[in-house]
C-alpha cells in the first residue's frame, strides 16, 4: 500500500487523478490524505467523486471515504476491465477530467473500451474537449496509443449536461521526442457559442484577427447545441509535429475582447517561447511517456503541475523524469530505472 499526501506540491485534483490512473495501471493499492488541501474548498468535489467511482467501476476497486468533502480515501483495485463505460457527473464538472483519471487504464487494458461521459466539457481550470481532440489525442497516437473522441452536446458551467464519448484502443507503447517545431506555426480559432449574442462571437473573432494577423477564413464560428448558454474561444497553433490549443471561456462580467485577448496573450507567450509543447500538455504528457518507459519535449519553465506530476508518477512507475534548462527553454525526459 502506497501513502500519498494530497497536499504535496501543487495540492489539487492531479495528485488524485494520477494516483486513481496509475493504481489501476498497476494495481498498487494507495491511501491518501489532506485531498486538494491547498483548494479554497478542500476535499473531494462531485467531479473528482465521479473520477474515484469511475476508477473504481474500472478497476473493481474497495474504496473508502468515496464522499463529497472527504479529504481522505484508500483505493483498492482488484483487476482492470476493458468496457463500455458511462460517467455522468451530476454537475458542470469537468469530463475531461474524469476521462483524465481513467485513459492510463483503458490504454492498458486487454481489449478497446467506449467511455460516454456526460457534464461540462468546457470548463475554466481543466482541458476543454477540443484540447484533447486536437492537442493531446494525436501525440498519443504518434505513441502507440488510440483516443478517438465524438462531442455530440457541449456543456458549460452551470447548466454542464455536455455529452460525449471516447473510444479507447490499448496502446503499443511507443517512446517519441517532440524537441522542436517544424516550419511555421499554422493558427487556427475556433470559437464556440450557445444561446448567448451572435455580436459576442463577432467580437471575439475580431480581437483574434487585431491581434494574431488571422484572416477570417482561419476562424470558424460554431454555434452549438448545449443545455445551458456558454462561449469558448479555442486556438489550435500547428507546430508540425505537435498541434497546441490555447483557449479562453466566456462567463458573466467578463468582456468578449478580454477573453479573445487573454487567449492572444497565452498564444504570444507560447509563440514566443519558440518550443513545441505549452504548459497543459507539457503536464498531460507525462503518465504516457511513463508508460512508455521513455521520450522527452522541450517546453516552457515546468508547472508546479509538471512537477507535481512527476512525483506522483515516479511513486507508482519504475521511471526518473528529468527536468533542465536547456537553450532557453526547458527539456523534460524521462527514463526507466
Ligand atoms: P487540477 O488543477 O489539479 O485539477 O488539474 C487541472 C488539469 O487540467 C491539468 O492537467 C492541467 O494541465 C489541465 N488544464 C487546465 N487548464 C487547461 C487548459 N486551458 N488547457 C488544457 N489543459 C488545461
Amino acid at each position: 500500500m502506497l501513502f500519498l499526501d494530497g497536499s504535496m506540491g501543487e495540492g489539487g485534483g492531479q495528485v488524485l487523478r494520477t494516483a486513481l490512473g496509475l493504481s489501476l495501471v498497476t494495481g498498487t493499492a494507495f491511501s491518501i490524505e489532506k485531498i486538494r488541501a491547498g483548494r479554497e474548498k478542500p476535499g473531494l468535489k462531485r467531479q473528482h467523486l465521479t473520477a474515484v467511482l469511475a476508477a473504481a467501476e474500472v478497476g473493481d476497486a474497495a474504496v473508502e471515504g468515496a464522499a463529497i468533502g472527504s479529504q481522505r480515501l484508500t483505493f483498492k483495485p482488484k483487476g482492470l476491465r476493458a468496457g463500455d463505460y458511462r460517467f455522468a457527473i451530476g454537475s458542470a464538472g469537468s469530463t475531461t477530467l474524469v476521462l483524465q483519471t481513467v485513459l492510463p487504464a483503458l490504454l492498458s487494458a486487454n481489449g478497446p473500451s467506449t467511455v460516454e461521459l456526460v457534464g461540462g466539457t468546457h470548463n475554466p481550470l481543466a482541458p476543454p474537449f477540443d484540447f484533447l481532440q486536437h492537442a493531446f489525442a494525436p501525440v498519443l497516437h504518434r505513441m502507440g496509443a488510440g483516443l478517438g473522441l465524438e462531442i455530440h452536446k457541449h456543456g458549460f458551467y452551470p447548466a454542464g449536461g455536455g455529452q460525449w464519448r471516447a473510444t479507447i484502443t490499448p496502446a503499443a507503447w511507443q517512446p517519441i521526442e517532440l524537441l522542436t517545431r517544424l516550419g511555421e506555426p499554422q493558427l487556427r480559432a475556433r470559437i464556440v457559442s450557445a444561446k448567448i449574442p451572435s455580436h459576442v462571437a463577432q467580437r471575439e473573432a475580431s480581437m483574434l484577427r487585431a491581434r494574431l494577423k488571422l484572416r477570417a477564413d482561419e476562424i470558424t464560428i460554431d454555434e452549438v447545441a448545449s443545455p445551458g448558454p456558454g462561449n469558448a474561444v479555442m486556438l489550435r497553433l500547428g507546430f508540425g509535429e505537435v498541434t497546441e490549443l490555447v483557449s479562453g471561456l466566456g462567463d458573466r462580467g467578463i468582456r468578449a475582447e478580454d477573453v479573445a485577448g487573454n487567449v492572444a496573450n497565452e498564444a504570444e507567450e507560447l509563440l514566443t517561447a519558440n518550443v513545441p509543447v505549452g504548459e497543459h500538455l507539457a503536464d498531460q504528457l507525462l503518465i504516457p511517456m511513463a508508460l512508455a518507459r521513455g521520450g522527452a519535449f522541450r517546453t516552457m519553465t515546468p508547472s508546479l503541475h509538471t512537477r507535481t506530476n512527476a512525483q506522483v508518477i515516479e511513486q507508482f512507475l519504475p521511471v526518473q523524469f528529468a527536468m533542465r534548462e536547456d537553450a532557453g527553454a526547458w527539456r523534460i525526459e524521462v527514463q526507466s530505472r
